[in-house]
């Protein structure tokens, strides 16, 4: 968040805690953190891809390092969601994030920042919740 505030028209907004989420996938791995935050982003200065390049630009800056596909990272910013917009610029670019509405580690952390958001698909937070198998305790995700 320091490191994106930085540039003009994007500010941290709202955030959720950091939560401790089970691997999935490949389970013999360290359990990751995973947080969401909500930028307020000027539509005049940037749009979903240059959005998505500054990530990766950051990432790069802290020095992200990730050797096995689902492997530990030190780093993986995503975007999950860019206002209501509904993108597919190929590989490049989908948003909603694909795989956003069956991930609790991203539906959980989204519901503490705004608990009644809704994708651009019409469903809810709450609903997708429902339909995942996943348990909570404490700030722990398991979801296999
Ligand atoms: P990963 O490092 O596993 O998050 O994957 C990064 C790759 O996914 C990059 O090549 C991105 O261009 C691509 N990508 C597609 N959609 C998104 C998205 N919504 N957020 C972040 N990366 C994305």
């Amino acid at each position: 968040m320091a490191r994106l505030e930085k540039y003009e028209g994007i500010e941290p907004e709202k955030w959720s805690e950091t939560y401790e989420t089970e691997p999935q996938g490949l389970k013999d791995q360290p359990w990751f953190k995973n947080q969401v935050v909500r930028f307020q982003v000027d539509p005049e200065l940037w749009s979903a891809e240059g959005f998505l390049s500054t990530l990766q630009a950051v990432e790069g800056q802290m020095d992200r390092v990730r050797e096995v596909k689902n492997g530990p990272r030190t780093i993986d910013l995503d975007i999950i969601l860019f206002g209501d917009r509904v993108i597919d610029s190929g590989d490049y670019l989908t948003v909603p994030h694909p795989r956003a509405l069956g991930r609790a580690f991203v539906l959980l952390p989204i519901a503490d920042i705004d608990p009644k958001l809704v994708f651009p698909n019409g469903i809810s937070v709450a609903d997708a919740l429902k339909k995942i198998d996943y348990r909570i305790e404490g700030m722990k995700i398991y979801q296999d």
